[in-house]
């Protein structure tokens, strides 16, 4: 007994304490040698092992089989009962196995069977490999069945770790691949020393314009690109371990077939592609066409250059044009002298020559022939032409540098437009028909103006007018008001001015040449006086005309009022 129950183990101890003959086994030296044998290896074993022994299937089991009789009572209570008796719940499904062996000595084998037991204060999914075999007893005979178990949870939860990592491995392999291909960077593994493409994405395939790349070396699959220079890179990546970051890399590719070379600009990095072991076996290449970025980028630099050009031009221009400006107004001030000294000379010789022609026309000196009449009143109009060309210089460059001034009062238009006919009377004559349209109420109004300027406007529109109508024709003088100005109107029915000449009349010395009147006098600086005057005093001049129809000049002024006090 102290051999078959030897040991330190809770069952050893349980066996030692049972009543074992009470049991069908009988007492314990009475057992058979068998059993004593397979009881004493069970209880040391630390195998979970299970022994159903004789006819009535007592059952013994060893410490390490204890925890897979759960909690529920079973554990001791299995100890010494019968198999029959105790299995009442799964009887169906362990007796004809049992019976299997004690009948015919026929094994079983279970391999990573799920059993939960309750360890570590918990229910576990517990694995189990185990089988049932024969016991044979002292004479030959199955004297029992031995249940050895080996506990395989860690192996199959590894197992299935596997297998559920191997699962995961292929989605994210599977998403990896569609993020490769659908990256929109540009992606490539070469490997081995002729560069084999293994993979390529769609970015790298519409990059080079081919698609059948894979398995086929960069020399063969995109020739043009091997042979700029790229191979001697890959080589020095593997060779050194070292990453080539390329930026804006020009490339010349073929991207389709019978179409010319294309310069591409591409960033760009070659990284080794190290094993497991240490050794590079390849290279992996990724990046992005950045040729629209570049080219956008050079055309921003053209346009910045050419700016730049411009401004360097522009300023050249400023300067010439600032030196011609200082230029002219060297020159004008130099004229505008010559001017004041010319007609300051001019005008004392031609007041004698002036007093000397009237002395010899009155007979002073002598009789006068007609003949010479004829002359002395050629020299009259000469001298008084030249004296009114250098008083209208004079006035044009006093105007042109603000030194005109004007007096101006409250004037009246009626009056001024009376004086100024009386003055030009003379030019009318009998040859032109002349109606003075201004009614008497309009005699009360006033403008502001400088009587004197006006005068000389008005007279310089009348002579204009009767130079200009054919005899025969007809002279309108008409005055208007509106609310704010009095319109003094100069309408002739005489020649009329071009459209194209009737804004520069009013400029210097613009005359419109008449083949039909070429004895007509005049210096073409009246209306660019009178014009100036008119301005001068806050008004205006303007002008319409219809060739053979006529024209019409427009003096207009400010009126004053009694509310409006000048
Ligand atoms: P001038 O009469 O001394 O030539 P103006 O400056 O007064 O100078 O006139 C400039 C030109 O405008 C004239 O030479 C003439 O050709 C044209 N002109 C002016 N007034 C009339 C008009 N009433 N009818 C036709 N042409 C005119």
């Amino acid at each position: 007994m102290a051999e078959t129950f030897a040991g330190d183990g809770e069952m050893a101890g349980r066996c030692r304490a049972l009543d074992w003959a009470a049991t069908p086994l009988g007492p314990v030296d009475r057992w058979s040698h068998s059993l004593r044998t397979i009881v004493s290896t069970l209880l040391v074993s630390r195998h979970p092992m299970f022994l159903w022994w004789g006819p009535h299937l007592v059952q013994l089991y060893n410490d390490a089989y204890r925890p897979s009789l759960a909690e529920g009572g079973r554990h001791p209570r299995a100890l010494g009962m019968r198999g029959r008796e105790f299995w009442t719940d799964i009887w169906d499904i362990i007796g004809p196995q049992i019976e299997g062996v004690m009948d015919q000595g026929k094994a079983t084998w279970h391999e990573d069977q799920l059993v939960p037991i309750v360890r570590n204060g918990r229910l576990e999914e517990v694995y189990w490999t185990y089988g049932y075999s024969p016991v044979r007893d002292d004479d030959g005979s199955i004297g029992g069945t031995l249940v050895v178990c080996q506990e395989t949870t860690a192996r199959v939860l590894a197992d299935r770790m596997m297998v559920t990592l191997n699962r995961e491995l292929v989605v994210e392999r599977s998403r990896l691949a569609d993020v490769f291909r659908e990256a929109p960077g540009f992606a490539a593994v070469l490997r081995g020393p002729d560069y084999v493409f293994e993979l390529a994405n769609d970015a790298y395939c519409a990059l080079v314009g081919r698609r059948d790349l894979i398995g086929k070396t960069l020399h063969e699959a995109v020739p043009e690109v091997a042979e700029q220079g790229f191979i001697s890179i890959l080589d020095a990546v593997v060779t050194t371990g070292q990453r080539y970051v390329g930026r804006e890399a020009p490339v010349v590719l073929v991207r389709t077939p019978d179409s010319p070379a294309e310069e591409r600009f591409v960033d760009f990095v070659y990284q080794p592609l190290v094993e497991v072991d240490g050794t590079r076996s390849g290279v992996v290449v990724h990046g992005s066409d950045v040729t629209e970025q570049v080219r956008a980028r050079r055309e921003v630099e053209r346009l910045l250059a050419e700016t730049e050009r411009a401004v360097v031009e522009r300023d050249s221009l400023v300067r010439q044009a600032q030196a011609a400006r200082s230029e002219a107004e060297i020159a004008n001030r130099a004229k505008d002298d010559f001017l004041a000294l010319v007609s300051h000379e001019l005008r004392s010789p031609l007041g004698s020559i002036a007093n000397n022609a009237q002395m010899l026309a009155m007979e002073i000196c002598g009789p006068v022939t007609e003949k010479q009449r004829l002359a002395l009143q050629r020299i009259d109009r000469s001298q008084k032409h030249l004296l009114t060309l250098i008083q209208q210089l004079l006035d044009l460059k006093q105007i042109a540098v603000g030194h005109m001034a004007f007096n101006i009062g409250a004037v009246s238009p009626v009056e001024v437009l009376e004086d100024a006919s009386a003055i030009v009377d003379w030019q009318f004559e009998k040859k032109l028909h002349v109606t003075f349209e201004c009614s008497d109420d309009l005699r009360q109004l006033r403008v502001r103006a400088d009587p004197d300027k006006l005068r000389q406007i008005l007279v310089n529109l009348l002579t204009n007018a009767a130079k200009f109508t054919p005899a025969g024709g007809s002279v309108t003088i008409g005055c208007e008001a509106d609310e704010d100005r009095v319109h003094i109107t100069i309408r002739d029915s005489g020649i009329g001015i071009p459209l194209s000449y009737q804004e520069s009349v009013f400029e210097p010395f613009i005359q419109v040449r008449d083949s039909r009147q070429p004895s007509i006098t005049g210096t073409g600086l009246g209306l660019a006086i009178s014009r100036d005057l008119a301005r001068g005093m806050a008004g205006e001049l303007t002008l319409e005309s219809e060739i053979g129809v006529g024209s019409a000049f427009t003096v207009a002024l400010p009126r004053t009022r009694p509310e409006r006090p000048l």
